[in-house]
């Protein structure tokens, strides 16, 4: 077996000089009802208010600002129908470089027009007939461009991990840390940080409790693939960690927690109601897991990331109105 190079807490640092000046250096916010339910002190890292709406702005930008003159000339390729696809467009629209985004033809409106919003070209396929890898290969070896992967990328989890330093930064040591987990670029980027900042945290990742494949990849020592989860959180219906967020998660996260569906409308509303926030159901993640993840945090510092704020408005309101 190839040892794997991971990345380190210096990568992040690097990361940082180049998000500077480029992504938003997002609030913390606090809030005295949630420390009186949870008899905690809570740090809200808001990247539902960094560029484009999540914290994926950070980890496409550090990767895209890597690129050689050869490789902006060509461009940067991406295949997702989420948060990637509008971080991807955006970065390379502001380093001006060509992207294309491969999405699914039946992916919501809104997110094919917000990532044409962004200037990036889409091209659709028949997710039940056609092969996305192969689309994407083609079009790359085609044109040139290089793929960058939503989180299996030194570039991209060390830009993710600056959300997190921004947050010790900040605030200063913290006991404990609670990640939104999907494949585990942000999880493990905040492992780097915490690990360098705050040595002492423990750091949890917070999964839907339908798509718990970083669970059982925690407990089993290897990474788990499981078929794609029924979940509302739909930025973590991943079916697979990566090899490098697994080799740093199993390393420099304490354990993974879950929440169900109910969970995380409950902290959508507590957001909307009591911090004027709006969350998507995955960046509310982390909220449900302090509430539901078993942990005990009476009389810590806890740091809570809520990774963003993308979601139809109608979705959200029946969501906030009805429940799942
Ligand atoms: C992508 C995404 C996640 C999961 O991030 P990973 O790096 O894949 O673990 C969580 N929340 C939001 C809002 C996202 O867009």
């Amino acid at each position: 077996m190839t040892e794997l190079t991971l990345p380190t807490y210096a990568d992040v640092e690097a990361a940082a000089a180049r998000l500077a000046g480029h992504a938003h250096r997002t609030p913390v916010l606090r809030s005295r009802t949630a420390d009186a339910a949870l008899q905690a002190s809570l740090y809200f890292k808001c990247e539902n208010l960094q560029r484009m709406g999540a914290f994926k702005f950070r980890g496409a930008f550090n990767a895209l600002s890597r690129f050689s003159a050869d490789q902006r000339r060509a461009g940067v390729l991406a295949f997702s129908s989420g948060n990637h696809a509008q971080a991807i467009a955006l970065s390379a629209r502001e380093l001006g470089m060509p992207a294309v985004i491969v999405m699914p033809a039946d992916a919501p409106a809104a997110k094919l027009q917000a990532t044409r919003g962004y200037g990036a070209e889409v091209i659709t396929y028949d997710r039940y007939s056609e092969d996305r890898d192969a689309i994407s290969r083609r079009i790359a070896a085609e044109r040139g461009m290089t793929l960058i992967p939503p989180f299996d990328h030194a570039d991209v989890i060390t830009g993710q991990g600056t959300a997190a330093k921004e947050l010790f930064d900040e605030v200063g040591p913290l006991d404990v840390l609670l990640v939104c987990l999907g494949g585990g670029g942000l999880l493990a980027g905040s492992a780097l940080a915490a690990r360098a900042l705050s040595p002492d945290c423990r750091v949890y990742g917070v999964e839907p409790e339908a798509g718990n494949d970083g669970q059982q990849s925690l407990r089993r020592g290897e990474v788990v693939h499981i078929a794609p989860p029924r979940t509302i959180a739909d930025g973590a219906q991943t079916q697979h960690l990566g090899q490098l967020t697994f080799g740093i998660i199993r390393r420099d996260v304490n354990d993974i927690l879950t929440v169900n569906d109910a969970q995380l409308v409950e902290s959508m509303r507590f957001y909307a109601e009591r911090m004027k926030l709006v969350v998507e159901p995955t960046g509310a993640l982390s909220l449900a897991g302090a509430h539901h993840g078993g942990l005990s945090l009476k009389g810590l510092r806890v740091g809570v990331i809520i990774s963003g704020g993308n979601v139809d408005l109608p979705r959200y309101a029946q969501l906030l109105s009805q429940g799942v």
